[in-house]
């Protein structure tokens, strides 16, 4: 079981997420900001390293996070201890983690194990994006889209300041020492990153896109995939088996029985006490209406007591 995206097997996208950040960066503090005066560079680079700050501190949290359902550490924890776990709480139990489970949780087949409110397993950060941190992950593509529109942004600056104005090739010219050679190497580098950021700012963007329709919808990104390839099974039979290769085919649950049992209890005990809430009720009237009639009674038997005085005294 992996506890976090920290812990093996690194996934071979964690590794080059790590390294285009490293790259995009290095060429961003290292060949963009010198190509601008310095008071515009000083700018420029403050607000950059702002967001840059804010992307790494929320790329680190979300890969150390460990969204793993927190029945699932209780049921391991209980399994160590040798005691029992409440389980009348969870309505499923899954064999995998061998545990009970909260019933919003799917078994993740890269980490091998339960995650609450299961969202999608994220290859760029080798961890499972579910309910404990998905705020972080939003986050974290919001952020990245400000910096790669940065990138972009910056890097189409000096690309249209390399044809246009004398000034950003002078500059370069200046600090770096370069011959048009060399200007030319540089134009090239630029125009690649631009290019490479500028794919992924639209695909980042679509993703934050997709993110915002699902929460409109109220949907996660694993039933939003699972929706989409029963749409795609119903149409042809060999889509159907193709498509269960992933996580859908990994339901590895059994009903909890202690879970429905006492949710009969439940529902057999509510009922008595309704019954015994109406019950009370009822002899709550009938003892009202009998303490009514012997009031009547009383004031009955007092008047006619005070008319026979009455009788007994005019007699006499
Ligand atoms: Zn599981
Ligand atoms: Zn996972």
């Amino acid at each position: 079981m992996r506890k976090n995206g920290f812990r093996r097997p690194i996934n071979p996208y964690q590794v080059s997420s790590w390294v285009f950040t490293f790259l995009f960066t290095a060429i961003f503090y290292i060949l963009m900001l010198p190509a601008f005066q310095v008071d515009q560079a000083v700018l420029i680079g403050a607000a950059f390293s702002m967001f840059l700050t804010l992307f790494l501190m929320l790329g680190f949290l979300c890969t150390y996070s460990d969204p793993t359902d927190p029945a699932v550490i209780q049921g391991l924890q209980a399994r160590i201890k040798s005691i029992s776990v409440d389980a009348k709480k969870y309505p499923k139990i899954c064999k995998l983690c061998r545990t009970h489970v909260s019933a919003g949780s799917k078994h993740c087949r890269f980490c091998n194990r339960c995650v609450n409110g299961f969202d999608h397993h994220c290859k760029w950060l080798n961890n499972c994006i579910g309910k404990k941190n998905y705020s972080t992950f939003a986050k974290l593509i919001s952020v990245l889209e400000i910096i790669l529109i940065m990138i972009v942004g910056t890097g189409s600056g000096i690309l249209a300041g390399v044809l246009e104005d004398k000034d950003i090739k002078q500059n370069l010219i200046q600090n770096f020492n370069f011959s048009e050679l060399l200007i030319k190497i540089y134009i090239a580098i630029i125009c690649i990153t631009v290019i490479i950021c500028g794919i992924i700012t639209i695909a980042n963007a679509q993703l934050i896109l997709l993110h915002i329709w699902l929460n409109y919808k109220g949907m996660s990104t694993y039933e939003y995939i699972l929706k989409k390839r029963k749409a795609k099974a119903s149409v042809s039979s060999e889509n159907a088996v193709k498509g269960y290769s992933l996580n859908e085919m990994y339901e590895p649950y059994e009903e909890n029985p202690e879970y429905s049992k006492d949710q009969t209890m439940v529902e057999n005990s509510q009922a008595h006490h309704k019954q015994n809430l109406s019950f009370d009720s009822q002899s709550e009237a009938n003892f009202e209406e009998s303490m009514k009639f012997e009031k009547k009674c009383l004031t009955e038997a007092k008047n006619s007591l005070e008319h026979h005085s009455a009788n007994r005294l005019a007699s006499a």
